[in-house]
Parts: structure tokens; C-alpha cells; sequence
């Protein structure tokens, strides 16, 4: 996710993109939900609101600094070791595979 956008001045063209981005992004990832944590300043993630409240509070207030600093929006779906997780799915994949081939083989040894 694209976060250059947090340090931009709250009343530019570039932060308010960023803002709409950020939230439809987030919207997108985390199924469509009614509400979402609210990352500005006052709710802190704390507090659930709506997508068109959550820009406006981003683009009226700003984000929560703690937030903007965070290397990782997990509130907002991001994953940490997106990458450790993929490669563990994988081989639980391929063990599945061999699990499979390896049974079948046996089920037409007994028959
Ligand atoms: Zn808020």
C-alpha cells in the first residue's frame, strides 16, 4: 500500500487522492464492509465508522501519527509477512498433493 501520501499537506490535490485510494483500497480488501476502523487522529483506530466518514476524517483531521509511522496498516488488511504465509501455503499444498498420490497408490495396492 502506497503511504507516501500521509505526509503530504492535508489540503493537497496529492493527500486527498492518496485519502480516497487508501479507503477504497481498504473497502476493497476487507470484503466491502459496512464500516471500518477509523485511522485519523481522533478515533485512533478505535473507533468504526463508514468509508465516506473515514476520508473525511482523514482529509479534515489527518491520520493518527502512530498509524502514519507504522510500517504495516494492519487494521486496514495489510499482512505483515505476506510473504512467510505464501510460501507456508505452498508447501502445505504440496504436502496435500504427495498425501493424495501417495494414498491412492496404497488404495490400488490392498486391491
Ligand atoms: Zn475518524
Amino acid at each position: 500500500m502506497d503511504k507516501t501520501w500521509v505526509w503530504l499537506p492535508r489540503n493537497s490535490l496529492e493527500y486527498e487522492e492518496g485519502a480516497i485510494k487508501f479507503v477504497c483500497d481498504s473497502v476493497r480488501s476487507l470484503g466491502n464492509p459496512s464500516a471500518m476502523f477509523c485511522p485519523c487522529i481522533d478515533c485512533r483506530n478505535v473507533c468504526h465508522q463508514c468509508s465516506e466518514t473515514v476520508l473525511e476524517h482523514l482529509v479534515i483531521r489527518g491520520m493518527d501519527h502512530k498509524y502514519k509511522r507504522s510500517r504495516c496498516w494492519s487494521k486496514h488488511d495489510e499482512i505483515r509477512d505476506a510473504k512467510t504465509n505464501d510460501v507456508q501455503t505452498s508447501e502445505h499444498e504440496a504436502y496435500d498433493l504427495i498425501r493424495t498420490a501417495f494414498t491412492a497408490n496404497e488404495f490400488k495396492h490392498t486391491t
